[in-house]
């Protein structure tokens, strides 16, 4: 008599399998690759229902179930799934990219061996301007002529760099002291080990507009080329509930209620009770709150009320 549990199958993605190992190039020189994975959109069913094997369950009911999840904030059992990737990028990025806590990470050690020799080289057309309304981000693209100076000036750099750090490792100068002077746009490589639940929250920051182009790309192509791939109801649920929808908050919801009946100056009213919009030497300075919910009113196609 046999009392053990039924015999398990591994849960594979069939597109995943046929991508292991493949480089996905990003930016000049940087790639993603997936190196191994745990999961697959059923495991996030089974661990849900704590079900064993294959489910009884059709798999329009999976999906809604993970739909469900990722909707009501459910994280559990979407830590059930892990990726574990192979990333080169340039160090400045990798400096955003390590805040996030949740990752399992080995580095390329420039202690143990000579650094990586290559820097991420910017195109003339590719200079940004600052951003004049983003304190943190990039405005219009630099004009030609002065890219092209910009990008002669960055290709002096990097031979200057190199030739200083190359000379001091010929002197016998140690590799962990020769490095200090590399520039951040040389490229690293690690092994970037991540549960989905987490994944999710790194792509929900770094794939939004709002974070630096060069982070947006890797996580672009984490997204589209792996995740889609790898858990395509749980990517189709981000898409739909995290990434591209939005929250309304309580004040949010009543301003909205006001308009649909029509009570604009009622809507108004509110939005200085609550402090969104003040009245500066007569004209109307938004909030930060304000800024926000007016681009989701944008979104909506609702006329912003003031
Ligand atoms: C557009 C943008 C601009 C940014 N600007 C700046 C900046 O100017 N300066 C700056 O320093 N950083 C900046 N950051 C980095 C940012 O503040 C976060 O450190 C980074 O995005 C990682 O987010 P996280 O902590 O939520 O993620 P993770 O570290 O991956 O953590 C995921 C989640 O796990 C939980 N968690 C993890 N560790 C702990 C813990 N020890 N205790 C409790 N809960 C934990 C939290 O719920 C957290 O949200 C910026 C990020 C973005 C996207």
């Amino acid at each position: 008599m046999n009392n053990q549990d039924p015999v398990l199958s591994r849960p594979c993605s069939g597109n995943l399998d046929g991508i292991l190992g493949i480089k996905f190039p990003v930016l000049d020189d940087g790639f993603i690759r997936v190196i191994d994975y745990m999961g697959t959109d059923t495991s996030i069913v089974q661990a849900a229902r704590v079900s064993y094997g294959a489910g009884t369950r059709k798999v329009s009911e999976d999906r809604s179930l993970i739909r469900y999840l990722l909707r009501h904030r459910h994280t559990t059992p979407f830590e059930m799934c892990e990726l574990k990737l192979h990333v080169r990028v340039p160090m400045d990025c990798w400096r955003q990219w390590i805040r996030h806590r949740t990752a399992s990470v080995n580095e390329y050690s420039t202690r143990y061996s000579v650094a990586v020799d290559a820097c991420r080289t910017t195109r003339p057309d590719e200079w940004r301007t600052q951003s004049e309304v983003n304190k943190q981000g990039s405005g219009e693209a630099i004009s030609a002529e002065l890219g092209e100076k910009l990008s002669a000036a960055e290709a002096e750099l990097h031979a200057l760099s190199k030739e200083v750090y190359t000379n001091r490792l010929d002197c016998g100068v140690a590799r962990e002291q020769a490095r200090k002077d590399l520039p951040l746009s040389t490229y690293t490589e690690a092994y970037w080990k991540v549960d989905l639940h987490n994944l999710l929250h790194f792509l929900a920051l770094r794939m939004d507009a709002h974070a630096q182009y060069e982070i947006r790309e890797y996580a672009q192509t984490i997204g589209q080329e792996i995740v889609s791939k790898w858990v395509p109801y749980t990517w189709e649920a981000f898409l739909e509930y995290r990434f591209n929808g939005f929250y309304l908050s309580d004040s949010e919801t009543r301003v909205i209620s006001l308009l649909s009946q029509g009570k604009t100056a009622e809507a108004k009213q509110l939005l200085f009770e609550i402090n969104w919009l003040e009245d500066k030497h007569a004209a109307i300075k938004e909030s930060r709150e304000a800024t926000e919910f007016k681009e989701k009113l944008q979104k909506m196609g609702i006329p912003v009320p003031w």
